[in-house]
């Protein structure tokens, strides 16, 4: 499944011991105290990349430890610090502590650039060259190094798209969002080829941006559970503007209208609030119908079925040939500009 949340383990390394060492000279049969302390044992630091888009790579590697201090040296050689490891997460990741009842405290809203330690890293013990006095010439004392702290910690990723695409599979939804934006989504003919949101950034301009989450197709039924249903649907929950794709000529012989409203039920059914977003219907594939007139012919007859009113638009576009699509865009801009929905 694709990941917007994550458990994972953060161990710091324990710091290394301090030891017990004496000098050894010629002539000089035992010197002083020369034992070193250990070093610090490595943290583990979380770092906002804004290259960084999901929390996936989080499902696969559970445990996050750094390195242990070494033990310090005689001759007063302090141990070698254990290096530290960084994390690089999404922007805008909420990173929670969870405790043995599972419950959570948040340690961190991951801002972009922000570095933040998850686990610090031992202390190193002391040497016994530490603990040399003046009456106390000869110590035999050391510490061992301080334990790396460990944490579980919950990851959250709080997307945060301005459009959220929908449509039935195959309705064209990757491939309109690698076409206006740098994402590589994967792209085929089987229905759940979107297994979890893709994000991409468009850019209208150079001033002007929009974040475009490209949304695993519905299925019917999946308000009920089946399919892909609730775990990404939470996603365009927090969208602002849906675009509704709609393949203007379906490979499984479907009729478009019945699929537009097929998702719409479904939208309704799993969030009234999300349904109620704006929405900006786009009827895709027009590319398939050879020639204006006919692509006109086509959008006509689906404003019919689905009895929209004159002041509805509709936007034609090819998400393979880009056609349409810079219209578009600028339509999601606009409806933005009406304010947090
Ligand atoms: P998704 O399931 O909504 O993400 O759909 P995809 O983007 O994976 O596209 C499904 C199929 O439709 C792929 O074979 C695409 O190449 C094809 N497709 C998407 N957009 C267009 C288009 O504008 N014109 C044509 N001819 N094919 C398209
Ligand atoms: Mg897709």
């Amino acid at each position: 499944m694709f990941a917007d949340h994550a458990t994972i383990e953060v161990r710091a390394g324990d710091g290394g011991n301090g030891v017990v060492s004496f000098r050894r000279e010629k002539y000089i049969s035992k010197g002083g105290p020369d034992g070193g302390d250990g070093g610090r044992g490595g943290s583990v630091i979380a770092v906002g990349d804004p290259n960084t888009q999901t929390l996936l790579d989080f499902r696969h590697q559970h445990v996050w430890a750094a390195k242990p201090g070494g033990s310090g040296h005689g001759k007063n050689q302090t141990g070698a610090d254990g290096e530290d490891i960084q994390i690089n997460l999404p922007p805008g990741t909420l990173i929670y502590e969870e405790n043995e009842d599972g419950e959570r405290t948040l340690l961190v809203d991951l801002a972009e650039g922000q570095r933040a330690v998850l686990a610090r890293g031992g202390n190193g013990g002391f040497g016994n060259d530490h603990f040399k006095s003046s009456t106390h010439q000869a110590p035999y004392e050391c510490t061992p190094g301080e334990s790396g702290e460990r944490k579980t910690l919950h990851l959250e990723l709080k997307l945060i798209a301005d459009v959220g695409l929908v449509g039935k599979p195959n309705a064209g939804k990757s491939t309109l969002l690698s076409s206006v934006t740098r994402a590589t989504p994967k792209i085929g003919d089987y229905p759940f080829t979107t297994l979890r949101p893709q994000l991409g950034i468009a850019s209208l301009d150079i001033e002007r941006r929009l974040v475009l989450a490209d949304i695993p197709g519905l299925i019917e039924g999946a308000a009920q559970g089946a399919g892909l249903g609730h775990e990404f649907l939470k996603h365009i929950e927090r969208t602002r503007v849906l675009v509704h794709l709609i393949d203007i000529e379906p490979a499984d012989g479907s009729d478009p209208a019945a699929n537009f409203q097929m998702i719409r039920r479904e939208l309704f059914e799993y969030s009234p609030a999300l349904a109620e977003k704006p929405e900006i219907i786009a009827i895709n594939k027009l590319d398939l119908l050879g020639g204006q007139e006919s692509a006109q012919t086509a959008v006509e007859l689906l404003r019919a079925t689905l009895q929209l009113g004159a002041d509805e638009r509709v936007y034609p576009i090819s998400a393979a040939t880009g056609e349409g699509t810079a219209e578009l865009l600028e339509a999601c801009w606009e409806a933005l500009q009406g304010g947090p929905n």
